[in-house]
Parts: C-alpha cells; structure tokens; sequence
C-alpha cells in the first residue's frame, strides 16, 4: 500500500526547501497548495503577525469519512534548525543524510513526508477515518514560538501525536519537563582598582551566588544550569554590572518553582549581603506534560505500534516541543519516535526504513482513533 518511492520523493523535495527557523516562508505555501490539492480545508492562522516569523501556522483538516471514529490531529513543524540552506540529500545503503555542509532536516520533513504519504494512500484506497487535523507549525526551534502562537479554538480533537521525537519508530515520548528561563543581573559598585575599598564588584556578587547555588542534577527530575556569564571591563576597574543566564528544568511543577526561586533569592541575598542589589527575570520557556498509561492516546500509541510489529515503549522526553504546547490546550499528546540520528547536527541522517515505518505506524493510529 505505501508507495516507498512516492514517499523518498516527497521528503527530498522538502528538505531542499530551505526553512530555517523565522524563515518559513518559502515552504510554507508550498506545504498549504499541497495539503489543498489533497482536499484538505486549510486555515492559516495569523502566527506571522504575532512572532515576525517567516509564515503563519496551518491547520489542516482532513474532514470525516466515518464518524464512529475519534477526531484525532497530528502535529509536524516546517522549520530546521541552521544551517539549513541549500541542503544536498545523498542516499546510501537506505540511510539519507546530507552532503555534511548542513543538517539534513528530517527534523521535521520526515514527519511532514510521513503525514503526505498517509493521506495520500488514504485517499487512493478510500481508508475509512474520522476528522483528522494536522498542525504545521513555524518557529518550533526558536522555543516552540509558532505552536505558542496557536488559537487553540482552531484545533478540534480528543487527543493527538506531535512527530517528533528523536527515539526509534514505534515508541514514543509521554512526558517532558518544564523549562524556566532564568535572567540575573548583579548590581555592584564601580571603583578604581587601586581603591577596591569604594566599590564592590559584581562579579565578586555573582561569583559567590553561584557557588553558594544548587546546580546540576538537583534531583531525579531536576536539573539547573548557569550557561552565559558576561560584564566586566578593564582590569583597573571595579566591575559593577554583571548578566548571568541560566536554566532550570523539572517534570516537576512545584519543583520547577522551588528551584527557580531559590536561584533568584540567592543572587538577590548575596548582593544584599555586599549592600548592593540584584534583578532577576524568570520566564517560562515551556510547561511539561505527562500522559500517564490510563489514557487513550498512551493506550493507543502502544497498540498500533505493537499492531505494525514495531516495539511501542514509551519513554519520557528531557526537552520541549510543540506537544508541550498543545497538551497545555488540554489535548493529551505523545510526541511519536521518527528514528532520525544526530539531530541538529551535520551528520543528521534518517534511514528509508523508518519513513516507511512511520507511515505504517500512523496509518495505524488513524485506523483504531
Ligand atoms: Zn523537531
Ligand atoms: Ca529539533
């Protein structure tokens, strides 16, 4: 039923789409005339004018044939990561991979050839399904910004599968942390470095905050991470401005915020203890989810797996993707293993066989909604 050869041809023609993240605009009317040729009722949302990225989100649904069935969606993004232009596919053994000037990209295009092929034979062999939506997404590798952007009225199912976990076809991804971004200032006082005594650096400030704080792995499901440390001058000057960046994440949302206050209250203490002050900014990047094994969507994913002799484990994810976003919306997700290797990374490959895998798993899925 899967026409292999169909199916390559689609993902190399996407991948040589360039579509690096904010730079959507070249794929995305190509993505929307393909999904209106296959009959699809295609609605651009108005993400472009809220992000200033390069195109709107586009949510397309696949209308009903048998309504005894769930309406379920799926969920691809149409960016890369950099640097994603002028990717040159190459095939060997089954593997494809790029030229190793950029990444390939089937982080994501191998969800979105996946979701074409699965129409397409759906159509060719009159499959019956219910409502199927499927979500396009812009901006996911710039933090999700595209599927933040969604209006959840314009999605309609009962639950659904992001595809895009870096696990093997077959099993899947239940949960994922929450992750706080964390913006710390330290406010000194300036001096001349021969009169230390009248200032107070921030570096000093900072340096002490940090060793006085918790990082790493906090506990079985928390981490933090101070990733930039910037300020500073000419070695004759008391500094008396230094940024910090940091993160921190938990499958946790209590903890989540236990460790985020208590980075801020030790750079805020420390600088109060030198008689100075400290500013901190704390956002929340992405919330987590977790589906746990008593809901349908877990249910499901396991069982059409099992169904097309794939192993259905699921796992539970370390980072954020657009599945975060959209369980938010009350829709349970898993995020669906693609088997691509090395992701965001120049040797990023996928072999033939996963592409082919995964159309059989979500022809699956779709057949037990
Ligand atoms: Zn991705
Ligand atoms: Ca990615």
């Amino acid at each position: 039923m899967i026409n292999q050869d169909r199916l390559v041809e689609t993902f190399l023609e996407l991948v040589q789409i360039d579509s690096e993240t904010g730079h959507e605009e070249m794929i995305q009317p190509i993505l929307k005339q393909k999904f209106e040729s296959l009959g699809l009722i295609v609605k651009e949302d108005d993400a472009k004018a809220k992000t200033g990225f390069g195109a709107n989100n586009l949510i397309c649904t696949l209308p009903a044939t048998d309504d005894s069935k769930e309406k379920i969606y799926f969920t691809s993004h149409m960016d890369t990561v950099v640097p994603g232009k002028s990717v040159k596919p190459v095939i060997e053994d089954g593997i494809i991979k790029s030229d190793g000037t950029t990444i390939l990209g089937a982080d994501d295009k191998a969800g979105l050839a996946t979701i074409l092929e699965v129409i397409r034979i759906i159509q060719d062999n009159q499959l019956p399904h219910g409502q199927i939506q499927f979500v396009i997404t812009v901006g996911e590798e710039s933090g999700l910004v595209g599927a933040k952007a969604l209006n959840p009225d314009d999605l309609d199912a009962a639950y659904g599968y992001s595809i895009d976990s870096a696990v093997p076809v077959g099993n899947f991804t239940i949960g994922a942390p929450y992750q706080m971004q964390i913006k710390a200032t330290t406010h000194g006082k300036t001096a001349h470095a021969s009169t230390p005594d009248k200032g107070v650096s921030a570096i000093n400030i900072a340096a002490k905050a940090i060793s006085k704080m918790k990082l790493g792995k906090i506990d079985h499901e928390t981490t933090a991470n101070i990733g930039k440390f910037e300020g500073g001058g000419p070695t004759n000057i008391v500094t008396d401005l230094v940024h910090i960046w940091a993160e921190a994440r938990s499958h946790s949302e209590l903890k989540i915020e236990a460790q985020t206050k208590h980075m801020a209250q030790t750079f805020k203490e420390t600088a109060e203890a030198f008689g100075c002050h400290a500013d901190v900014d704390t956002e929340l990047a992405y919330p987590g989810f977790l589906v746990t094994e008593d809901e349908v969507v877990y249910q499901k994913a396991q069982a059409a797996a099992k169904a097309v002799d794939l192993i259905g484990e699921p796992t539970i994810g370390g980072g954020g993707s657009d599945g975060n976003i959209i369980s938010q919306f009350g829709i349970p997700t898993v995020i669906l293993g693609i088997g691509y290797e090395a992701i965001h990374t120049t040797n990023e490959s996928i072999a033939i066989q996963s592409l082919v895998d995964l159309v059989k798993y979500v022809l699956k899925l779709i057949e037990i909604a």
